[in-house]
C-alpha cells in the first residue's frame, strides 16, 4: 500500500512512522513534511503546492490512501476535491470541518445539542463586543472565530486587556478573516484534557485520553504553544470522568454529528477542561468543551500512537470500510511521554540553522518538526524542533528516561519544559 500523509510536523512524522511499521506498506509519502521524516524506512517527505497538484500526486503515483494530519488543508476542502476525483482520504469534508475552522459554527452546534461547554456570545461589531465587556465579570475569553494556529485565543483580565484583544482582533484585523466575528466565553478554571475518537461516517470508537501542556512555561504560565509534551493516557482522568465525559460531551457530540449529518471519516479531537463544582455530595469533576479539532493533535498524536500496540493501517481501513466500532484498538500497558524540544523564543521570534547533534544510545524515538538536512547535518529550521517519546509502565519511569535523554539532545538554543 502507498499512502501520503498531508502535513509537516511532529505529528505527521508520527503517523508515517507508525504507518511504516505495517507489512501492508510499501511507501509512505509526506508533503510538504520535513527533512527529518525523510530519514524515516520507507518514508519519503516531497514539497506539492497545491491541492490539485497533490491529486495529480496522488493519481500518478498510485497512492491508495490519503491521511490529512493538517487543519488548514482540511479548511480549504481538500476532502471534497478527493472524493469529486474518486480518492480515498482520511479527514471531514469543508462542511464538517467547520467544527474546527469557525468557533462560532462549533459552539452553535454544541448550544444546539446540549453538549456541555463554557457559556459565550458572539460579536461581529467591534463597538457592541466592547460594550459586552465593560459589563462582563474578568476573567473572560476572547476568541478569533477562524483559524488562527492557536493564537487567537485571549485570556483578559480586565477591560483593558480586553479592549486590546478587540482592537487587534476586529479593528486592526491582525488575524485577517479569522478575526473580524469573535466569541466571548467565560473563563473556567481547571485542568485540561484531549479526548480522541475515530469515526467512520456512520459509528465511532473511543480511541484515547492524553494530556496536552500548552503553555510554554514551567507552572503553565507564559504564553499558549502548539504545545510542549504531551502525556497518554492522561494520569488524572479517572473512570467516574470518563462516565461524565460519555454521558455529557460524547454521546451528544456523536448524536448531534449523525443529526445534521457530518458524521465524517477521520479523527475527532474533543478539547476538554475539567472543572472543579461544589455539589451537595462533595466536589465533582465537569468536563466542559473548549473546541473541536477534525485530526490528530499534535504533540498528542506522538505519544498516542508510540503507545498504539495495534497496526494503524488496520485501523485507517476500518476508518475507510466503516467498521470502527467493531475494530481491534490495543494499546501497551503504562504510559508514554513526549517531550518537545523548541528553539529559544518560540513561539515568537527564533534562530534558525543550528546544528542538532544526538549523543549515541538514545531509547527513546524522535519525531521532528522544525528541521532541514544541510549535506549530512540536520539543522534547526522551525520553533518546535523535535519531540523524545518513550513509554515504561509508570509514568515516572518514562518521565526519567525522557528527561535523561532530553539532555543527550543539544542544539545551541534548545529549550523544554522541566515540569511535564
Ligand atoms: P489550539 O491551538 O488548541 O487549536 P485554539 O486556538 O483552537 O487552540 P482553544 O483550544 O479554544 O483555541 O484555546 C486555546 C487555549 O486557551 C486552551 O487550550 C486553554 O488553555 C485556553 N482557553 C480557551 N478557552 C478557555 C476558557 N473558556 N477558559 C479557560 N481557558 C481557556
Amino acid at each position: 500500500m502507498r499512502v501520503l500523509v498531508i502535513g509537516k510536523g511532529g505529528r505527521e512524522h508520527t503517523i508515517a512512522w507508525k504507518l511504516s511499521q505495517s507489512e501492508d506498506i510499501e511507501k509512505v509519502f509526506v508533503t510538504p513534511g520535513n527533512d527529518g521524516i525523510s530519514i524515516e524506512n520507507k518514508c519519503e517527505s516531497l514539497k506539492i503546492e497545491s491541492i490539485e497538484d497533490i491529486i495529480n500526486f496522488v493519481k500518478n503515483n498510485n497512492v491508495d490512501m490519503t491521511i490529512v494530519g493538517s487543519e488548514e488543508y482540511l479548511a480549504k476542502g481538500i476532502v471534497d476535491k478527493f472524493e469529486e476525483s474518486g480518492l480515498k482520504i482520511i479527514g471531514p469534508n469543508q462542511k464538517a470541518a467547520q467544527l474546527e475552522s469557525s468557533k462560532i459554527f462549533a459552539k452553535s452546534f454544541m448550544k444546539r445539542h446540549n453538549v456541555q461547554t463554557a457559556s459565550f456570545n458572539t460579536f461581529v461589531e467591534l463597538k457592541n463586543a466592547l460594550e459586552y465587556s465593560k459589563k462582563a465579570s474578568y476573567p473572560l475569553v476572547i476568541k478569533a472565530d477562524g483559524l488562527a494556529a492557536g493564537k487567537g485565543v485571549f485570556i483578559c483580565n480586565s477591560y483593558e486587556d480586553s479592549t486590546q484583544a478587540l482592537n487587534e482582533l476586529m479593528k486592526e484585523e491582525k488575524f485577517g478573516e479569522s478575526g473580524k466575528k469573535i466569541v466571548v466565553e467565560e473563563f473556567l478554571k481547571g485542568f485540561e484534557a484531549s479526548i480522541f475518537l475515530l469515526l467512520d461516517g456512520q459509528s465511532y470508537k473511543f480511541f484515547n485520553v492524553s494530556k496536552d501542556h500548552k503553555k510554554l512555561l514551567e507552572n503553565d504560565q507564559g504564553p499558549n504553544t502548539g504545545g510542549m509534551g504531551a502525556i497518554t493516557p492522561h494520569p488524572d482522568v479517572d473512570e467516574k470522568l470518563m462516565k461524565a465525559i460519555f454521558q455529557k460531551i460524547i454521546n451528544p457530540t456523536i448524536n448531534g454529528l449523525k443529526e445534521e449529518g457530518l458524521l465524517y471519516k477521520g479523527f475527532l479531537y474533543i478539547g476538554l477542561i475539567i472543572k472543579k463544582e461544589n455539589t451537595p455530595n462533595g466536589v465533582k469533576d465537569e468536563p466542559y468543551v473548549l473546541e473541536y479539532n477534525v485530526r490528530l493533535g499534535d504533540p498528542e498524536a506522538q505519544s498516542m500512537l508510540y503507545l498504539l500496540k495495534s497496526d494503524f493501517v488496520d485501523i485507517i481501513k476500518d476508518i475507510r470500510e466503516e467498521r470502527v466500532n467493531t475494530a481491534n484498538i490495543e494499546f501497551y500497558d503504562g504510559f508514554s511521554f513526549c517531550l518537545v524540544l523548541s528553539s529559544k523564543g518560540y513561539p515568537f521570534s527564533y534562530t534558525k540553522g543550528e546544528r542538532i547533534t544526538i549523543k549515541p544510545g538514545i531509547t527513546s524515538k524522535i519525531f521532528y518538526s522544525g528541521v532541514k538536512k544541510d549535506g549530512e547535518n540536520l539543522l534547526t529550521d522551525g520553533g518546535r524542533v523535535l519531540s523524545l517519546v518513550n513509554k515504561a509502565d509508570t509514568l515516572e519511569e518514562v518521565r526519567n528516561i525522557v528527561y535523561d535523554e532530553a539532555e543527550k539532545v543539544h542544539f545551541k538554543s534548545k529549550y523544554y519544559r522541566k515540569d511535564l
